[in-house]
């Protein structure tokens, strides 16, 4: 990771087959049993991968946004407070809008976190020193739940491997990166 530009100064292993990790967060980090045994290109995508999260200051992105939509919802919650105590109807508007707030917060939060995914994605093979040929292996081998309905497909924090590895190659493809080595 020192290569990347990331230090990592304590390494916490999990449990499970899952080859995993988790994005290093003031020098800790978490890998998987399954990272430990898998083959060495995948490492190596998972850490350039994990690396992107890190250098992109993802999690502290995420903990900012998910603070300030919490307030709003705090304040939505205060807004509809007196809705509640006026009568039946004006009560359930009340609530109906501080549970629109509600989604409408993990539906945003899970979208930046998709974003995420997809830029981190990106600089694994732009800055991480990962092949797109290999990337592409990599997201092939991932297992992902099927997202069956739009309802989960909204909350998901992860893309699905098949969304990640289009979205890869259209960028790669779009020319703003026509530098790197065998990409046109
Ligand atoms: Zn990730």
């Amino acid at each position: 990771m020192a290569a990347l530009g990331v230090r990592v100064r304590e390494v916490w292993v999990y449990d499970g087959f899952k080859v995993n990790a988790s994005a290093p967060v003031r020098g800790c980090m978490g890998v998987t049993e399954g990272f430990l045994c898998a083959d060495p290109w995948r490492q190596s995508a998972i850490l350039a991968h994990e690396a992107g999260h890190a250098r992109l200051r993802h999690t502290v992105k995420a903990v900012a946004v998910a603070v300030v939509l919490e307030a709003g919802l705090v304040a939505c919650r205060v807004a509809a407070a007196p809705w509640i105590v006026l009568g039946p109807g004006p009560f359930t508007a009340g609530l109906a809008g501080v549970m629109a707030a509600e989604v409408g917060v993990w539906v945003a939060v899970a979208a930046l976190g998709r974003s995420h995914e997809y830029a981190a994605d990106r600089w694994a093979v732009e800055r991480g020193g990962i092949t797109e040929g290999v990337y592409q292996v990599h997201l092939a081998a991932l297992h992902h739940p099927p997202t069956v309905t739009l309802w989960n497909r909204l909350l998901a924090t992860h893309p699905t491997p098949e969304r990640r590895a289009a979205r890869l190659t259209r960028w790669l493809r779009g020319g703003r990166h026509t530098h790197l080595q065998g990409v046109g």
